[in-house]
């Protein structure tokens, strides 16, 4: 384990979190101008149903192309987004700009919003979800608006308000990441969704750990039970496939079809053209 720690990369940990901290700090800075030169980009990923793998929509997930950092993901831009409140300005861009290619596809297809608890938060949300469907004339029934259990536990009341006004336009709202966060089983007893999507740590040890099978059974009973579908994220391989299509669940996204693509990928795009056959071949290539 010595060696281990002497060839160590890192460094010690004070210094390493000064570091970050400084990272943190540039980011943030960078980030307000970021949005407005057109850094962000939106890319998409398949929802496939498992049934006949077709693709009944994608999700739109945002990367920042930093003019030195190059690409970097979610992971690192969100939470900094979330600190500075930029998120608002952010999110609000990547609805609108999702909205305005979704309504570019074939017509049943649709499109996933990822959100955050700030967004959701603000009464004014659901009258900009409004606006952005009015602007690009994007069918509401076509709008799928993913929401984590942070946003439920943070700010219930304001949730509730926001989830039942968007399904009452119409919209579809997802429970993401579900199984991942404090209190799965609340959340479901006090919001209402339309669909549920699996975390994918359970998706990607359903081969090695009978404690997630257990769990993945359960989640796509308990959806079944509430009459909503559940997806499951993350799918890399034919048998995390298998034991998803066992289970119940009636779509997944992941790797196994497709990792997130440009817009300009995106076969059934540009609609009323024909789409490519060549994409997504391996999507019916089995029986
Ligand atoms: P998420 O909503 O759970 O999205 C799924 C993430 O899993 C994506 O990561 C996707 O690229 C990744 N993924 C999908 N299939 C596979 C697979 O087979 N294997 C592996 N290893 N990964 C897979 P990504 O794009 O890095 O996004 C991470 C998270 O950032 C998202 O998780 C979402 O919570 C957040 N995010 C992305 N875009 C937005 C946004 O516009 N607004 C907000 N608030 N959050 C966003
Ligand atoms: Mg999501
Ligand atoms: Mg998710
Ligand atoms: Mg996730």
């Amino acid at each position: 384990q010595a060696e281990r720690l002497g060839n160590s990369q890192t460094r010690p940990y004070g210094d390493g979190l000064e570091e970050a901290y400084r990272r943190r700090a540039c980011l943030a800075a960078d980030l307000k101008t970021a949005i407005s030169d057109g850094q962000f980009r939106l890319v998409f990923q398949p929802l496939v149903r498992i049934r006949d793998r077709s693709v009944y929509g994608y999700e739109a997930l945002i990367r920042w192309q930093h003019p030195v950092k190059g690409l970097l993901n979610p992971i690192d831009v969100i939470p900094i987004a979330e600190n500075t409140g930029l998120i608002v300005d952010l999110g609000a861009w990547a609805l609108r700009e999702a909205c305005r290619e979704a309504a570019t596809w074939r017509p049943d297809l649709s499109v996933s919003v990822n959100t955050s608890p700030v967004q959701l938060s603000r009464s004014d949300f659901p009258g900009l979800v409004e606006a952005v469907l009015a602007d690009t004339g994007l069918d509401p029934e076509r709008l799928e608006i993913e929401v984590t259990e942070t946003s439920t536990i943070e700010t219930p009341d304001k949730v509730t308000v926001a989830i039942n006004k968007l399904r009452t336009m119409g919209l579809k709202v997802v429970l993401d990441d579900f199984g991942t966060g404090y209190s799965s089983l609340n959340t479901l007893q006090n919001f209402t969704f339309d669909k549920i999507k699996i975390d994918r740590v359970f998706t990607q040890s359903i081969e090695t750990d009978a404690r997630s099978r257990a769990i993945i059974r359960s989640a796509v009973l308990l959806g079944h039970s509430f009459k909503i579908p559940v997806l499951a994220e993350g799918v890399e391989n034919e048998r995390q496939l298998r034991f998803l299509k066992e289970a119940g669940c009636f779509a997944v996204q992941g790797y196994l079809f497709s990792k997130p693509i440009n817009a300009l990928q995106i076969p059934e795009a540009a609609f009323p053209k024909r789409p490519d056959p060549e994409h997504f071949k391996h999507l019916r290539a089995h029986p």
